[in-house]
This record gives C-alpha cells, sequence and structure tokens, in this order.
C-alpha cells in the first residue's frame, strides 16, 4: 500500500495504476461505514484507493474542524488490511495552496436541508471531490447514503460536468440498537449516546406509516418529530424533511414512482447527527 502526500504523485500512481480505479474518499477516523465502502470499492476493482483528508472548507466557522476526530496511523492499519493499493493524505495546503480561488458551487439540490443549515458546506465538498476525481481519474466512487444529500450534490456535479465517474452509493452501516455510524458519534456523552438511537427510530416510525400506505409528508414528518420531541437529551431538530431522493426538492404528496427521502438533522447538546431513510 502506498501513502503519497501530495496531488503531483498521486496523479501519477494513478496513471500507472491498472484499471478500474476505484476511489473511497473519506475524512477518516473510520469505521465500519467507512470500511462497507472500501470493501465494495475493493471487491469492483483492480485498484482501490481511499483518501483521508479532513476537509477545512466544507466546515463553517464555527464548526468542528479543529476537534473533528484523527486516528491516521490506525486508519492506515485499517486500510492495509482492506487490501487498499493508494492512500492519498494530503496536508491542507496541497489541497488548498496559497492563492487558490476557485470553486464547484452546486446549485438547488444543495439548498435545502444541510446546505441551508451549513451555508458553503457543499461548496467545500462539491469542489474537494471534484479535485479528488480529477487527481485519481477513478472508474467508480463509494459514498455512503448516510450523507443522502452529500451523495445527490455529487451526482448532480458529476452529471452535470460530464466527470464520467460511476458514482456508487452503498447503504447505511448502523449500530445495533439503530444509530448510524459516524465519526462525530464520539463526542457524544453516555447519556446523549444512549438517547441518541431516537434518531432512527422516529425515521422507522415515519417508514412503517408509509409502508402502510401514508403519503402525506407533513403527517410522515410529523410522526417522526413527535418521537424525536419527546426524548428530552435532544436540544435541538434543525429540520424533519421528506425530498425527491435525487433532486432534494421537497415532496408535499409523494406518489408511488417517486423514490424520496426522510432526513433529519437534530442535535444532542453541542453534537449534530444527521440521518435519513429511503421510502420507496
Ligand atoms: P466522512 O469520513 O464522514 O466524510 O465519510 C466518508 C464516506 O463514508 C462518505 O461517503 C460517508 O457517507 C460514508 N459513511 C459515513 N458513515 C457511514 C455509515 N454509517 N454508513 C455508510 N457510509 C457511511
Amino acid at each position: 500500500m502506498q501513502v503519497i502526500t501530495t496531488c503531483a504523485e498521486m496523479s501519477a500512481a494513478c496513471r500507472a495504476t491498472p484499471r478500474p480505479i476505484g476511489l473511497v474518499p473519506t475524512m477518516g477516523a473510520l469505521h465500519e461505514g467507512h470500511l462497507s465502502l472500501t470493501r465494495q470499492a475493493r471487491a469492483d476493482n483492480v485498484t482501490m484507493a481511499a483518501s483521508i483528508f479532513v476537509n477545512p472548507t466544507q466546515f463553517g466557522a464555527n464548526e468542528d474542524f479543529s476537534t473533528y476526530p484523527r486516528s491516521f496511523e490506525r486508519d492506515l492499519e485499517l486500510l492495509a488490511a482492506q487490501g487498499a493499493d493508494l492512500v492519498f493524505a494530503p496536508p491542507p495546503s496541497e489541497v488548498y495552496p496559497d492563492g487558490f480561488d476557485t470553486w464547484i458551487e452546486p446549485g438547488a439540490v444543495a439548498e435545502g436541508m444541510e446546505g441551508a443549515a451549513r451555508p458553503g458546506h457543499f461548496r467545500g465538498v462539491a469542489t474537494v471531490v471534484a479535485k479528488l476525481f480529477t487527481i485519481t481519474r477513478p472508474d467508480r466512487a463509494y459514498f455512503g447514503q448516510k450523507d443522502g444529500q452529500q451523495v445527490a450534490v455529487i451526482r448532480k456535479m458529476n452529471d452535470d460536468l460530464n466527470l464520467g465517474v460511476h458514482v456508487v452509493t452503498m447503504p447505511t452501516i448502523r449500530e445495533p440498537d439503530g444509530l448510524a455510524l459516524s465519526s462525530r458519534n464520539a463526542y457524544l456523552t453516555p447519556e446523549q449516546r444512549a438517547a441518541a438511537p431516537v434518531v432512527y427510530r422516529a425515521l422507522q416510525a415515519a417508514e412503517s406509516q408509509w409502508q402502510a400506505g401514508e403519503r402525506n409528508a407533513s403527517l410522515l414528518q410529523a410522526a417522526a418529530r413527535s418521537i424525536l420531541q419527546s426524548e428530552p437529551q435532544l436540544s435541538a431538530i434543525d429540520y424533519v424533511s421528506i425530498v425527491d431522493a435525487n433532486t432534494m426538492a421537497p415532496v408535499e404528496a409523494a406518489d408511488d414512482a417517486q423514490r424520496v427521502m426522510l432526513a433529519t438533522a437534530v442535535r444532542l447538546g453541542s453534537v449534530r447527527l444527521i440521518d435519513n431513510v429511503v421510502l420507496a
């Protein structure tokens, strides 16, 4: 496994390696959610590449960039055990050298939900993923449904800019109690951790109403919201939204032909958790 820290060396390594190349972009602090992506990338491709880069431009000024969990040596061990061929782990100055001044600005797909709660977040995500695609030129790139809006933003960018990458979406990996794995779960106090499964329980409650035939988005959202509100450890509900799973446009009354996503973001103290289910 080669660990590479410069864009030029990563480009050269990717040009020299046999195809197809599968790329798994991550911010490190790897867990089973990430490993489900690398496992699939390993199975589908001749070369498996992963990136570890805590991307400063997708964090807001008051967000957790400096405290974001980092476990580089352990991440490398995990990636080696997964059979990664190439690991790209550049410093921020390599990705954003002095004078860097060109951005990918996603459109309507990035407006609601995470885009509204975290201004500039998807501009940072789209820009870094475009750079990773350009440096690596992967045949396939793997993303988790856990970050459902992120996948939609990346798919739209990939289509609109003809980047030609096959974007693969992998299912959300959860703890046995339903909590979606996330590097940020490490921030939860024991009380918050005990309360956190309420997020998935709320989504499931709406999902079972959906399965029973309910198609009114307001009622489905209210079902999820009332379960969230019953948990005193939740300090805020940023949103509970039913959106078209491709465009992220809000849906009032879903029709059965449409793939819709029920997504939420909540806060437990200062920890912000997101989760979603696809209703289909
Ligand atoms: P991150 O390191 O948080 O940027 O995540 C890197 C990739 O792993 C993204 O495509 C995430 O959607 C994906 N991922 C994170 N958590 C999970 C999870 N619980 N299940 C599946 N994929 C995940």
